[in-house]
């Protein structure tokens, strides 16, 4: 990528890196748009995250790909809902019953503090965050 003195940008047709310098000292270069020579390569920015400020939150501005995705994983949380039998605060109670065989094997949801998903997960209770989807949110 080039620049000219005015910060038009344009693309260069050199191939080698030093045919930049030659062709500017020969004036070979000018910038399509002004047609000044004074011309300068530009760095190719590297991809870095920017600006994001410590109070930032995660977001999702929805186009109509995600809109369609977002679906999809409505429908799917659905159906994961209406296979399961919602326990409630008793989750991580049941979820424990059933991975020791105390209870009937079935799909559960409910809730459950960080502190008691951490204590399933390190007993080897196989359990999932539910997702929170944007309209789920009030
Ligand atoms: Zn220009």
């Amino acid at each position: 990528m080039l620049s000219c003195e005015k910060a038009h940008t344009f693309e260069g047709w050199f191939s080698k890196a030093d045919d930049f310098d030659q062709q500017k000292a020969d004036r070979l270069l000018d910038c399509p748009v002004c047609g000044s020579t004074e011309i300068s390569k530009m760095l190719m920015a590297p991809s870095v995250a920017t600006g994001r400020s410590k109070d930032s939150v995660h977001a999702l501005a929805v186009d109509q790909a995600q809109k369609d995705a977002l679906a999809k994983v409505r429908e799917a949380l659905t159906a994961i809902r209406a296979n399961s039998e919602d326990v409630g605060a008793r989750f991580p109670e049941e979820a424990r019953k059933i991975h020791y065989g105390e209870a009937d094997s079935r799909g559960i949801i409910g809730q459950a503090s960080p502190g008691e998903v951490k204590s399933l997960l390190d007993e080897g209770i196989a359990i999932a965050p539910l997702p929170v989807l944007p309209e789920d949110v009030n």
